[in-house]
């Protein structure tokens, strides 16, 4: 018997970014109903009509203008079975100052908790959207991160250091929401249980509201901007992080609020570390590529070959766990597809 078995209703935070939309659509495709939190309503407007025409009357949204405000998911979740938490600032900007990429990433996180314990009594499972990057504590050579990584090191950054990058603050952000919502289970004890997931960089296709390409979220601003200015041989070998598909995260989302043996997990999922090298190669393997306003770069093929040994990898516990080893797309699909929808969005002039 499923930890919460559809139909249920569901909440998802955050409805209208990148990944969350997919999260969405995902529950809505397993049988679930699914209320949104969005920042307006034009913008759960565009959800309803994204999914109306396939699930009738199983999308709605309630608008959550800041998930850091005390009380703020108060009504959002008196009359819902599960949770998925995905609302988050991400950046890596190292102009915006850590607190404004921290204090929300845990004010939120606190205030999703709170306001099920005081006013969500049928909810039973909250799956919260973390990251590889709350793991990336920096080894010297090579590496297979696990569950039990904890990336203590871009904490300290953002914390003791006026120069930290935006990479540091944001992933010091993911750290320190995570911990929030595991120290709240260990020591509030509520009749809910937590998973959470940790992605690595998320690539596929844009199915949220978007109008323009400086709308992008960050991980499909970072892919796109690596097609549509080739980059010099003296980065094709770098290691740019690991990669996941969007519909597989949106996925295990689901699979997180399903499996009862999944409860007090974090689910660490990736498909493989990937060079500057490695998009271009996929996009030629995939082939029948869209028409882009640029020939789609080609690189040097094998120019990551000597540097691959190096690179960070993910430990496949967590897909075996979740029956998805070997199953989640690869990175020839979710590049094409990335490149298809920027194009078929109407996002480029081809
Ligand atoms: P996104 O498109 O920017 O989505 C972020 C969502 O959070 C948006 O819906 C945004 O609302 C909402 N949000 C942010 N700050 C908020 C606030 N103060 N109050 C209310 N809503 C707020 O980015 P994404 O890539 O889909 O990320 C979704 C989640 O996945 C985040 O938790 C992120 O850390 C995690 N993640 C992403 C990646 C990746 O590569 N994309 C990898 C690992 C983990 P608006 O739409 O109104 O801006």
């Amino acid at each position: 018997m499923p930890a919460v078995p559809a139909p249920a209703k569901v909440l998802v935070t955050g409805a209208s970014g990148f990944l969350a939309a997919h999260v969405v659509k995902a529950f809505l495709s397993r049988g679930y109903t699914v209320l949104g939190t969005v920042r307006s309503p034009s913008k759960g407007d565009y959800l309803k009509r994204l999914y109306e025409p396939e699930f009738p009357g199983k999308f709605d949204y309630v608008v959550v203008k800041d998930i850091a405000e005390p009380g703020a998911f108060d009504e959002a979740v008196k009359d819902v079975d599960a949770v998925a938490h995905t609302a988050s600032p991400v950046t890596f900007s190292g102009d915006t100052p850590a607190e404004e990429v921290i204090g929300p990433a845990v004010a939120g996180t606190v205030e999703i908790l709170k306001s099920i314990r005081a006013h969500g009594p049928r909810v039973q499972r909250i799956v919260v959207t973390s990251s590889f990057a709350a793991l990336l504590q920096p080894h010297d050579g090579p590496y297979e991160y696990s569950d039990k990584d904890w990336n203590d090191f871009s904490v300290n950054e953002a914390r003791t250091n006026p120069a930290a990058s935006g990479v540091h603050k944001y992933r010091a952000s993911k750290v320190l929401a995570e911990r929030a919502l595991w120290d709240y289970i260990a020591n509030e004890k509520p009749p809910f249980d937590a998973i959470t997931v940790n992605p690595p960089f998320i690539y596929g296709p844009l199915i949220h509201e978007i109008n323009s390409l400086d709308q992008l979220n960050l991980s499909s601003q970072l892919i796109w901007d690596r097609f549509a200015k080739e980059l010099p041989e003296s980065e094709l070998a770098t290691y740019t992080g690991n990669a996941i598909d969007v519909r597989d995260v949106a996925d295990v989302h689901v699979d997180a609020i399903q499996k009862p043996e999944l409860a007090g997990r974090r689910l660490v999922i990736g498909v493989g570390a990937v060079a500057n090298q490695d998009f271009y190669d996929a996009a030629h393997e995939a082939g029948d590529l869209p028409n882009l306003p640029f020939p789609i770069p080609r690189g040097k093929p094998g120019a990551a070959d000597a540097a691959r040994p190096s690179f960070v990898q993910i430990s496949p516990d967590s897909a075996r766990l979740l029956g998805r080893e070997g199953k989640f797309i690869g990175l020839p699909q979710m590049v094409k597809e990335t490149l298809q929808s920027i194009v078929d969005r109407g996002l480029v002039t081809v």
